[in-house]
């Protein structure tokens, strides 16, 4: 049984991605996970949430010194957000390139960010940005664990 941020490095490594409240009242869940879906990786764990403030103040702990960072935790427990955990190869950096800039302005048409956002506190999704944030993310979003399944296409996504 892999720990539930898998393996940094390797073909195991996993990443926490999140559906933002607005993502979701916008019904951009389908395509985001479409995207992962289509480029190969794959998908161990995923499901619903209506975050409390308080979760959401954990989860943002490390902008807790910004000027922002009262109405991105009050916006972030606004609705329910989708959370994932996906798995494979370099997902972390490839997730955040997927995900885009922080800012839908400066993201290039092609990512999540780029193609569905324009306000920087509307910007539809979330991704760990290190290996360190990726396991405590996930630790913090699904402490009952993730699914360890085999996808039996790898072979014909991995050489
Ligand atoms: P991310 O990792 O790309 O999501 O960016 P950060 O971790 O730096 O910030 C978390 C979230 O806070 C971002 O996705 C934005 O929605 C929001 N945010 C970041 N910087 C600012 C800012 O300067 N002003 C406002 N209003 N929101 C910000
Ligand atoms: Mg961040």
């Amino acid at each position: 049984k892999l720990p539930v941020h898998g393996i940094a490095g390797t073909n195991q490594e996993r990443t926490f991605l999140a559906v933002k409240p607005d993502g979701v009242q916008r019904g951009l869940v389908g395509d985001i996970i479409a995207r992962f879906e289509k480029r190969g990786y794959k998908l161990v764990g995923l499901k619903l949430v209506w975050p409390t403030l308080e979760m959401a103040q954990n989860h943002y702990a490390d902008l807790s010194k910004k000027p922002f960072y009262p109405g991105l935790c009050k916006f972030f427990s606004s609705g329910p957000i989708v959370c994932m955990c996906w798995e494979g190869k370099d997902i972390i950096n490839q997730g955040r390139q997927m995900l885009g800039e922080t800012q839908p302005l400066a993201s290039k048409p092609g990512s999540i960010r780029g193609d569905f956002s324009i306000d920087l506190g509307r910007n539809i999704c979330h991704g760990s940005d290190s290996p360190e944030a990726a396991a405590h993310e996930l630790a913090m979003w699904f402490p009952e664990g993730v699914n360890d399944w085999a996808k039996t296409v790898d072979a014909w996504v991995y050489e």
